[in-house]
């Protein structure tokens, strides 16, 4: 309530106005002020209920009329509601910006511990023919330094899948991956390999990782030997 427009108030200078009339205008002025400033669209509180009447969702108060809530949304309690929310808005920014740190810092961590490599592992490669004229390629990766409890992982990668040079369907890539050791591949002949029995064997023994593969005998004039190579793939 306006209290310098109350009946008999020594400020009431010019003409004197009753309570009721003091209060409607005030709220007529409040009403006026907020339909100038306030687009009821874009304000998240504002809402219409299914009796037709209106609700602000932060005080959770009902409104008969747009006017109403809008001199509402200018009321003290609207306003503290208001500076409360975005308090609480704030202090939960606050914490989500505090976790999102120490996620940044952790995963920082493990990137710079990823990173400490101790190069690239020795290794062997042996070619050979067996009776029957097939191809055969032994690899032999020492990882002298693996950690404990790590077993190597080999995989095939298409030529097209790779970065390091050119795409060429004739080839094929072998890589070798054990931790600390660099990533190593080796490019081989795409051709048809033997899944038989014994013919595709891998073996993990005293730091000696053994990979060993026959190609499938082919006509002599496609039979020629394929490059191979240990590119750098990290
Ligand atoms: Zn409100």
């Amino acid at each position: 309530m306006d209290m310098q427009n109350r009946v008999g108030s020594k400020f009431g200078g010019g003409g004197v106005m009753n309570d009721g009339h003091s209060a409607r205008d005030r709220k007529e002025r409040l009403r006026q002020l907020a339909m100038e400033t306030i687009d009821l669209a874009k304000d998240p509180y504002f809402m219409r209920n299914h009796l037709g009447t209106y609700e602000c969702k932060l005080c959770l108060t009902l409104h008969t009329n747009e006017g109403s809530y809008m001199a509402h949304t200018q009321a003290k309690k609207h306003q503290t509601n208001l500076r409360r929310r975005a308090k609480e808005d704030e202090d939960k920014q606050k914490a989500l910006n505090v976790m999102n740190q120490a996620k940044e810092m952790q995963y920082g961590r493990q990137i710079k511990q990823a990173r400490v490599k101790i190069g690239r592992p020795g290794y062997s490669l042996t070619k050979s023919l067996d009776a029957t004229g097939a191809k055969c390629l032994s690899f032999a990766i020492n990882y002298p330094e693996i950690k404990e409890g790590i077993v190597p992982r080999y995989r095939f990668m298409s030529s097209f899948e790779q970065r390091v040079e050119a795409p060429d369907k004739n080839n094929i890539f072998l890589l070798f991956a054990a931790e600390p050791y660099e990533t190593i591949a080796f490019k081989i002949p795409n051709k048809p390999m033997d899944k038989s029995e014994g013919r595709f064997v891998t073996s993990w023994v005293d730091g000696v990782f053994n990979l060993t593969l026959f190609y499938l005998v082919e006509s002599p004039e496609d039979g020629e030997e394929g490059a191979i190579v240990a590119p750098k793939m990290n």
